[in-house]
């Protein structure tokens, strides 16, 4: 076993954690401003779950049909149901733009119209003129945007000689008498020892925790590693209990089928051939936001109008949109059909379900990545040295819902952002190394000590199991009172277990199991934010439904279930108490008229 005083040091300047979109947008930052930045991942960067993303880059530029940046902001603050704060957003939306053109200028091969300009899709709660009408805004590369936008943010990293650290995972936080953060402790794979990653800054953008549900159109590797850091390290999580479910995994597998398939035109239907989301809402149809659309999707097929001998999913038609269309824009939605659904969506339909697919909370930040924690009626106290960006941080710009091509733009806005501060930062105060604590590696060897001490107990996948079918179970499309205060009680339990789980293979070369068993640690963290966080929120917010509070959409008080007077807060979980907080959601500084609640209709 490793002891403290011996394990290996190496100092950066800055360390990142995490190698997706919003990790290498930031380092690429850094590195071009010569700082000496190190970028950890689980697994070889351009593997990040940002490869995944499909559909597109939200951005105002106009390129098909009228739009401006106002029209963003509008639909982001209706979109996350007025949690999202508005400074955040009118930031995003701004700077979308130009975070567009800058990735076009490092060689993103967008598609192109005929003049040569970048090719925009419709998305989902995207809209022209203040929700009017669809607006093409998603900047696109066929069905494969974050592919190429990954392997676009590697490329210049590589060339500015960002130092990648690959097949490592970050373990915990360091953090000095003063609470500032100073470095990571790390696990190196291939060898089974822990390293000090020593740094006047570190940033965590470890992505989503998407993997505490059993149907997940996730990566494996999204365990919510930079959410469990941050919570055993006593910063509160925010919003947890607002979790994305897309409308279209394929039935059965998961797997994702792009919003951009409803922004080509495909549409839903029931049993019975109808399109049902013109029923629910009529102006965007197939093309309402996500919490949206699920809703009705369960509906429908609560109501018994679901598809197949079961009547448990729904179609996605694409039929209509022929052959050629979806070979150029939709290739892999093409290729997803033949292999995971066995259909070819050429020809016919293809069945689907609301699936669970992103976070909206997260760690609090400020625009400049900062993470910030609340002391007494002040929300906005820094934690020196340590920043968070893309899916594991909040800004909060999503609110209670996600607009669909929000993300990807949320990675490059904020990872330039927090990149450009820290450079500002370091630069200007000519920051030196802040000493190692003596204990610095001492609660990461503690863990895995125990893991190694480990001679009874459960496995780490059967744990995990039982917290993936808790979640599927008691934090679903619908909620209600009942099945959310069952599920505090079941996660609850569940997390004595963790304590407790063991480890049979000990041998240190590349044993993924021990890397399984670390990450239950990480997942239990973001479950509990989440149920705890669930179970007290008495209201209908964004993808929060809870049946008890349900209402019509033109009760005076609570349209639609809201109720703005008690619930327009962001909720902060304590995961040593796990206890809970509020703090205002915040309509300052903003340099544009606010968006006044109104009710959340299509
Ligand atoms: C299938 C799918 C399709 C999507 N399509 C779109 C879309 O079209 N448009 C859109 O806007 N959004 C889309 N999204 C959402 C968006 O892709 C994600 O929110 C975003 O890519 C997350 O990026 P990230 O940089 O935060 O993290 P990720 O890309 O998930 O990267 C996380 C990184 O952290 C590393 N890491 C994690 N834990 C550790 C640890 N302990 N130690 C070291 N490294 C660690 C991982 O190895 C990885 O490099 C989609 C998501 C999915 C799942």
């Amino acid at each position: 076993m490793q002891v403290a005083s011996s394990l290996p040091t190496r100092k950066f300047d800055v360390v990142i954690v995490g190698a997706g979109g919003s990790g290498m947008r930031a380092s690429l930052q850094l590195a071009r401003a010569g700082l000496n930045v190190a970028v950890l991942s689980k697994v070889f960067p351009t593997r990040s779950h940002t490869v995944a993303a499909q559909g597109g880059i939200g951005a105002s530029l106009g390129n098909m049909s009228e739009d401006n940046w106002h029209f963003h902001f509008y639909d982001t603050v209706k979109g996350s149901d007025w949690l999202g704060d508005q400074d955040a957003i009118e930031f995003m939306c701004r700077e979308a733009p130009k975070v567009v053109y800058e990735l076009e200028h490092f060689g993103m091969p967008f598609d192109r119209n005929a003049d040569g300009t970048i090719y925009q899709r419709p998305f989902g709660g995207h809209t022209a003129n203040y929700g009017e009408k669809p607006v093409q805004r998603a900047c696109a590369a066929a069905d494969r945007t974050g592919h190429a936008m990954l392997h676009t943010l590697y490329q210049q990293n590589v060339k500015a000689r960002t130092q990648f650290f690959v097949e490592w995972m970050a373990l915990d936080l360091i953090r000095d008498a003063d609470g500032d953060c100073v470095g990571v402790t790390a696990l190196e794979m291939e060898t089974g020892d822990v390293h000090v990653l020593h740094a006047k800054t570190v940033l965590l953008a470890t992505g989503g925790a998407g993997r505490i549900y059993a149907a997940s159109t996730n990566a494996f590797i999204n365990t919510g590693d930079g959410l469990g850091m941050a919570a055993r390290s006593n910063i509160p999580l925010q919003d947890m209990e607002f979790w994305q479910f897309h409308p279209t995994g394929v039935a059965g597998a998961g797997v994702l089928l792009t919003e951009g398939c409803r922004g080509e035109g495909a549409i839903l239907r029931n049993i019975n051939g109808e399109r049902f989301m013109e029923r629910y809402a009529p102006t965007l149809k197939d093309l309402a936001p996500r919490d949206f659309v699920s809703r009705c999707m369960d509906q429908e097929i609560k109501e018994g109008r679901g598809c197949g001998p079961n009547k448990d999913y729904i179609q996605l038609d694409m039929t209509h949109l022929g052959g050629d269309t979806i070979l150029k824009r939709l290739p892999s939605v093409f290729e997803i059909g033949h292999n995971f659904a066995n259909v070819d969506i050429t020809k016919e339909p293809i069945p689907v379900v609301p699936t669970i697919h992103y976070q909206m909370g997260g760690i609090p930040t400020n625009i400049n990545g900062q993470v910030v924690v609340p002391k007494g009626d002040d929300y906005k106290i820094i934690v020196e040295g340590l920043y968070a960006v893309g899916e594991c941080s909040c800004v909060s710009v999503h609110g209670a819902n996600r607009l669909g091509t929000n993300s990807l733009l949320d990675l490059l806005v904020f990872g330039r952002a927090a990149g450009n501060h820290i450079v500002d930062r370091l630069a200007k105060e000519a920051k030196a190394h802040k000493p190692l604590p003596k204990n610095a590696a001492d609660f990461s060897l503690a863990r895995l000590a125990r893991l190694d001490a480990s001679q009874s107990g459960e496995y780490a996948q059967d744990v995990a199991n039982d917290i993936r079918n808790a979640m599927q179970q008691h934090a679903g499309v619908f909620r209600t009172q009942k099945t959310m205060d069952e599920g505090v009680v079941k996660i609850n339990a569940i997390r004595e277990r963790v304590k407790a789980i063991t480890l049979k293979d000990k041998s240190k070369v590349f044993n993924t199991a021990r890397v399984e068993a670390l990450e239950v640690d990480n997942l239990i963290e973001a479950a509990q934010a989440t149920m705890t966080s669930a179970a007290a929120r008495h209201e209908c917010r964004g993808a929060h439904t809870v049946k008890d509070y349900e209402r019509a959409a033109d009760d005076a008080d609570f349209p639609l279930g809201r109720n703005d007077k008690e619930w327009m807060k962001h909720t902060l979980w304590d995961s040593a108490t796990n206890g809970l907080s509020y703090k205002p959601v915040n309509l300052k500084p903003l340099t544009v008229e606010s968006v006044p609640p109104k009710v959340r209709t299509f």
